[in-house]
């Protein structure tokens, strides 16, 4: 196992983890109860997803 020939100082740390900060997650709108959801995935609130329902509940 490779074993670090120098202590990392606090600053190069900091400065290396700069760029680890969490981008704020993509939220789109339900087209057909308009809740806000993440893109690419079913309706928490409706299930509907690609127009048709996972949920296997007809509410129309
Ligand atoms: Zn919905």
């Amino acid at each position: 196992m490779a074993v670090p020939r120098n202590r990392v100082s606090n600053a190069r740390k900091n400065s290396r983890r700069a760029h680890h900060a969490q981008k704020p997650k993509n939220i789109v709108a339900c087209p057909k109860c308009s809740v806000a959801k993440l893109p690419h995935a079913a309706c928490s609130s409706c299930g509907h997803y690609k127009g048709r329902n996972l949920l296997g509940e007809n509410e129309e």
